[in-house]
């Protein structure tokens, strides 16, 4: 293989949390394309709907003002970590680099 292979593909579809291994649906969202848990259960007080499209694939779409009912064929869940906040970890910021001062800037010798 002449190239190596690429990041596996997001998880989409039934599937367990990797932190409390709840029952999840593994689903894209239909704004910035990302994974997203939502949990298995379907929640009538949920804020996400989630559909199956004619692949396979499960979509997520927060409800809005726009639309703000579930449509055809899709049900109201709730996102796993709205109700598993343990599982969120919110990204960490890198560290600055320490600077190294041992370079020493060169000078321009003929001017
Ligand atoms: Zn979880």
């Amino acid at each position: 293989m002449p190239y190596p292979t690429a990041r596996p593909p997001a998880p989409n579809g039934p599937g367990n949390c990797p932190r409390c291994l709840a029952d999840v649906i593994w689903c894209t969202t239909a704004k910035n394309r990302v994974p997203q848990m939502i949990n298995a259960d379907r929640d009538a007080a949920g804020n996400t709907a989630v559909r199956v499209d004619h692949l396979g694939r499960y979509h997520s779409r927060q409800l809005t003002q726009e639309r703000p009912t579930p449509e055809a064929g899709e049900n109201l869940h709730k996102p796993h970590i709205a109700t598993s906040p343990t599982c969120f970890t919110p990204r960490q910021p890198r560290p600055p680099a320490p600077r190294d001062r041992r370079v020493i800037r060169p000078t321009r010798w003929q001017r």
